[in-house]
């Protein structure tokens, strides 16, 4: 007789979403059917958002995700994930003529705050420039503070719309939190 008695939400959501099991491990676990454990799991709003096997690296080190509705999914019906999360925040599609850049220049880090959305790839090009300007600065090899990077078209960083940024003080208000 399959056991019908509901384990509690947070003993769920961990095996589920912490521990990623499966539905099937979790009716053997349970002594249950997997049509149980989905009820379980409807009742408590407990959801995937991915499936892992839907997760991909790329060769250079990008996370892929399948996402076969996107309108600029690739021929593998993929979708970076560093877009998807611009995406999710600003609430439209990236655009093909828009850049995402990471900000720790980590490739798999796509926390919001680390990823800066261009309005063009030469917008994107001049921050790459004004990063190394500043790396110069830091490391004392030039000594001319460099001016902030100014922006026509408004650029999406640390979560807020700019037209200029300034990453002197970023750094040093990141080393002071430190
Ligand atoms: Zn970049």
């Amino acid at each position: 007789m399959p056991s019908t008695k509901r384990p509690p939400n947070d003993e769920l959501f961990n095996k589920y979403i912490i521990e990623n099991k499966t539905q099937k491990q979790l009716a053997e676990e349970y002594n249950t059917s997997t049509g149980m454990i989905a009820h379980w799991l409807k009742y408590y709003q407990i959801r995937k958002l991915k499936k892992l096997s839907d997760v991909f690296t790329d060769s250079r080190g990008y996370i892929k995700v399948k996402s076969p509705n996107h309108p600029f999914c690739n021929i593998h019906k993929q979708v970076y994930q560093h877009v998807l999360i611009v995406e999710d925040y600003i609430g439209r599609n990236v655009q093909k003529h828009e850049e995402v850049h990471h900000l720790d220049h980590n490739k798999s880090n796509n926390r919001l705050n680390n990823l800066v959305l261009f309005p063009n790839k030469n917008s994107h090009v001049q921050f790459h420039k004004y990063e190394e300007k500043i790396a110069l600065y830091l490391l004392g090899i030039t000594k001319q503070k460099p001016d902030s990077i100014k922006f026509t078209d408004p650029v999406l960083f640390l979560g807020c719309w700019v037209y200029e940024i300034e990453l002197i003080d970023l750094a040093e208000s990141i080393s002071e939190q430190g």
